[in-house]
């Protein structure tokens, strides 16, 4: 099992017997990214701008990004995984002090206050959006085959979609429904609501 692009179902998927499990299309394991981009910026069409910030309820791949309105559908671009390096705040204990504490235990009620604190640099991992900027909002299609777990929802495959508990659920022609839940108090349910309204 492993993570593959399908580009029938326009999404990143665990394969199962190297097919996609939803169209049961056998799915290469590498794909040349700049062999896809035409033909999925035909599909996705001209992208009409953001919808917001969501959480898709899946396990194993990438949950949390932004939603986006494009001229044939709905497009998913997951948050992007990085390497922040921060200065945080740690005790150090002089090895001194503690090997006397051992030896000489009334030192050992000293110790809290013998702890000399000092600033150190550690790395965190953080999950944050791919900035689009205006100009750049039209390489949205190019992110689906070079960020994995990005999905593509045509029109032509979304049968409804509902509004239960503050989450909406997608039902496609292929494939289960997907559910999707805003984060926080993203301006998202306005523009679903507005698509809902004008697209489907
Ligand atoms: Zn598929």
């Amino acid at each position: 099992m492993s993570i593959r692009l399908c580009q029938e179902c326009c999404q990143w998927v665990f394969t199962r017997d190297d097919r996609c499990p939803d169209c049961q299309d056998a799915l290469p394991e590498t794909i040349n990214p700049e062999d896809t981009d035409t033909r999925f910026r035909t599909l996705v069409g001209e992208v009409r701008g953001r919808m917001g910030h969501v959480r898709v309820a899946r396990r194993k791949l990438p949950a949390d990004g932004v939603f986006y309105e494009t001229a044939n559908g709905l497009f998913f671009l997951p948050y992007q995984t990085v390497t922040k390096r921060r200065l945080v705040e740690q005790s150090a204990a002089s090895p001194m002090w503690t090997l006397a504490a051992v030896f000489w235990s009334p030192l050992m009620f000293l110790a809290p206050f013998l702890k000399r604190r000092e600033l150190r640099e550690k790395d965190f991992l953080e999950n944050e959006p791919i900035r689009l900027s205006k100009e750049d909002l039209q390489l949205l299609p190019d992110f689906l085959s070079r960020v994995s777990g990005s999905f593509f929802l045509p029109l032509r495959d979304i049968r409804a979609i509902t509004r239960k508990r503050g989450q909406w659920i997608i039902d496609r022609s292929i494939g289960p429904a997907i559910t999707i839940q805003p984060i926080a108090d993203d301006p998202f349910t306005q523009e679903m609501q507005q698509f809902l309204a004008t697209r489907l």
